[in-house]
């Protein structure tokens, strides 16, 4: 059995790993030491992904640990940020190295594929859970908030919605390949730090898609200090999502289902081709969805008997 330092230097700490721009000091010391790029501004954010709650346990690992990540850096696309740096914590039942060796190759290859070098970390034993701390750079004064929207602002989302819930459905309906899209979606999220890049000096305002469209437009919306009109036949509905579910849980599932890491962003209409030429190039779609409003509250959205995004304590935590 390897000690807790052999599975660090195993699966955690590669020395590939430490040799990231701006690493002054990578694992190993009591602290990583960063050397934040001037004139940058660093952003950073953190998120828990538990068994159960987040992922399924049996999911493939180098799913869990590709996802774990891409849901952490998509808060960076958000916002517009270059990710550079990530710490993770994990809690692990037992050692399982071939489970570790997956986890592993998922974590490092996307950390490779965006740029970020893992600098530091945490392994504990429990419940399967896995904590990425994510630290990206943007220049200062331009990264895209929530709170710069404006009515007549044009609303626009990157790639697909409605894949979360419909790759749930498809999990828990037993379906197993990784090459459908549904799952795809829900297992291998990717996150939006090119498009976020390049939208960044074009929209007003962005939010990444994770509890629900409606739920985080409902948060752009009030911190921008509007309403909104949503157009829900210009959804981009997730392949395969409308014959798994039928087309009114397909429209649900992208207005309510969670869990798409897609980027919502309000833009001057003006903007809007430059926009969408800039992603093309980078073979992503932005599809105009809807506009921002003077008047506050959402609307032309159908009811839906299921809440509106996903709370972990909806009644409050005490
Ligand atoms: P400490 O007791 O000082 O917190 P640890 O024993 O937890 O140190 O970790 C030893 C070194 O290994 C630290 O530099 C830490 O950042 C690194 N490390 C621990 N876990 C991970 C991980 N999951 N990923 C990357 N680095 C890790
Ligand atoms: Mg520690």
């Amino acid at each position: 059995m390897p000690s807790e330092f052999e599975l660090i230097a195993r699966y955690f700490a590669l020395p590939c790993q430490a040799a990231g721009q701006g690493v002054v000091l990578g694992p190993g010391d009591d602290c990583a030491l960063l050397s934040p790029s001037p004139g940058s501004t660093l952003a950073v954010s953190v998120d828990t992904s538990v068994a159960e709650v987040h992922f399924p346990g049996d999911a493939p690992a180098t799913a869990i640990g590709h996802r774990a990540l891409a849901v952490a850096l998509s808060d960076l696309a958000a916002m517009g940020a270059r990710a550079r740096w990530c710490v993770m914590a994990i809690t692990l039942p037992a050692v399982d190295e071939t489970w570790l060796e997956a986890f592993s190759a998922g974590f490092h290859t996307l950390c490779r594929r965006s740029g970020v070098a893992l600098v530091g970390g945490d392994v504990t034993r429990g419940a399967l859970s896995v904590a990425v701390t994510v630290h990206g750079e943007v220049p200062v004064d331009a990264a895209l908030r929530r709170d710069g929207g404006r009515p007549g602002d044009v609303l626009a989302v990157t790639g697909t919605l409605g894949g979360g819930r419909g790759g749930l459905d498809a999990w828990q309906a037993g379906l197993r390949d990784l090459d459908d899209p549904l799952l795809r979606a829900y297992l291998l999220p990717e996150p939006r730090l090119a498009a976020g890049e390049a939208l960044r000096d074009l929209a007003h305002a962005g939010i990444d898609v994770s509890d629900g469209l409606l739920a985080d437009l409902a948060h752009l919306c009030q911190a921008s200090g509007t309403g909104a009109v949503l157009d829900t036949t210009a959804l981009p509905l997730t392949a395969g999502l409308t014959g798994r579910l039928g087309e009114a849980d397909a429209i649900d599932a992208a207005l309510r289902g969670g869990d798409d890491y897609e980027l919502l962003v309000a833009l001057p209409q003006s903007s809007l081709d430059r926009a969408r030429q800039r992603l093309a190039a980078r073979d992503l779609a932005l599809t105009p969805i809807g506009h921002l409003t003077a008047t506050p509250g959402i609307t032309g959205v159908p009811a839906s008997s299921r809440p509106s995004g996903w709370q972990h304590f909806p009644g409050g935590m005490t």
